[in-house]
């Protein structure tokens, strides 16, 4: 397994509406394998494949091991989200892509995602808190979308030069 370079704020591989995931082979299981050690090690709560260069439907989250939980890595390919609740929250997100700027993003408070394993086996899961937080960044990525999308303008633009100074 390798540590990959994380993309940063201004490559156009993160504004890319990224490709279904066909058949899972053994590149795609290595890039899982190398996704999850990068999120570890950047540290992460997850990891989208466009963030690694890669404009494939695919991520890796594990939203509670930075509160000192066990391990419990999730590779999530072809996801969806099935389902949203009407209750929003807001959390403080940060992004291995913005480094140094975090943002407050309101969502839906939970959601239930659908994803394809690694061994092919269709999954589903309903996600609140933090994970349902991690999951939605996370698919956003696969749509070129970003946290800092979802402010208001007034949020955006109190954070518009430091954006501009990572852009360059
Ligand atoms: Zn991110």
């Amino acid at each position: 397994m390798s540590v990959l370079a994380i993309r940063t704020l201004g490559d156009p591989v993160l504004r890319c509406r990224a490709s279904e995931v066909g058949e899972i082979t053994d590149e795609i299981r290595t890039l899982a394998a190398d996704m999850i050690e990068t999120m570890y090690d950047a540290p992460g709560r997850g990891l989208a494949a466009p963030q690694v260069g890669r404009s494939l439907r695919l991520f890796v989250m594990d939203a509670l091991w930075k509160d000192g939980t066990d391990r419990a890595p999730l590779v999530a390919i072809n996801p969806r989200i099935v389902a949203s609740s009407a209750g929003m929250r807001i959390f403080d997100e940060g992004c291995l892509s913005i480094p140094g700027i975090t943002v407050p993003v309101e969502r839906p408070a939970r959601v239930t995602l659908g994803w394809t394993d690694l061994d092919g086996m269709a999954q589903q899961g309903a996600l609140e808190g933090i994970e349902a937080v991690c999951a939605q960044h996370e698919y956003n990525h696969l749509e070129g979308v970003l946290n800092i999308d979802r402010l208001s303008d007034a949020a955006r633009a109190d954070i518009a030069d430091r954006l501009a100074a990572l852009e360059t």
